[in-house]
């Protein structure tokens, strides 16, 4: 049995500022896992000024998605990089039925797989809300009100669609993102408690069965 099928492999998954940012840095402090964000390694590329920040500079501020080439190969390079990780945390990665195959089949050959995707519902009023905040504070050009009606729209159109995919996986879990920070954390928690409790039985269950425990 490869020991790879005991990490703990999340995505969080919701539309542009449902929070999973937040989440996906909490769940890194409470428990020993990599965040994988491509937004953040794309903004980096951007602030570094290296050829792919050139590449994606544009891209990224008027809304739109960068490519499924581009993001991909971001995602199989950190996986590559990090063969120690308790697991991973998939942060805006995948958002394209293509990202989400593409994942499934890195993952499936290192002999791991995708445990759970927790998926923050929030509602348009409170994601227009938000990010007419973070622009006020924090600036970020892709936050102006018409870059974020298009990563809305891309949202809906080639995000959302991943939902039937998980949900045909029986991996999507549900979770409420409109309410305080604090109290979404705690339901992550909770989903997280309820995967690790499931996958440590079968563990020993496996076990029993080959020496009769
Ligand atoms: P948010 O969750 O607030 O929408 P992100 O930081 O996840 O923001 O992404 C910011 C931008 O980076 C996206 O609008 C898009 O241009 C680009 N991007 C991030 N992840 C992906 C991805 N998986 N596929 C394509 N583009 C991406």
């Amino acid at each position: 049995m490869s020991m790879n099928s005991e990490k703990l492999n999340l995505i969080l998954f919701g539309p542009p500022a449902a929070g999973k940012g937040t989440q996906a840095k909490q769940l890194v402090a409470d428990h020993d896992l990599v965040q994988l964000s491509t937004g953040d390694m794309l903004r980096a590329a951007v602030k570094s000024g290296s050829d792919l920040g050139e590449r994606v500079k544009m891209i990224m501020e008027r809304g739109d998605l960068v490519s499924d080439e581009i993001v991909i190969a971001l995602i199989e390079d950190q996986i590559e990089r990090n063969p120690d990780a308790a697991g991973f945390i998939f942060d805006g990665f995948p958002r394209t039925v293509p990202q989400a195959e593409a994942l499934d089949a890195t993952l499936t050959s290192r002999g791991m797989a995708i445990d759970s995707v927790i998926r923050l519902k929030v509602d348009d009023a409170a994601l227009m809300e938000r990010i007419r905040v973070r622009f006020a504070e924090q600036g970020r050009k892709d936050d102006n009100p018409e870059s974020f009606a298009i990563r809305l729209g891309n949202y809906n159109k080639q995000t959302a669609p991943l939902l039937p995919y998980y949900v045909a996986q029986g991996k999507l879990v549900e979770v409420d993102g409109m309410q305080s920070i604090e109290s979404v954390s705690t339901q992550v928690r909770t989903v997280l408690e309820t995967i690790k409790a499931t996958k440590v039985p079968r563990k020993k269950g496996f076990f029993a069965r080959l020496f009769g425990g």
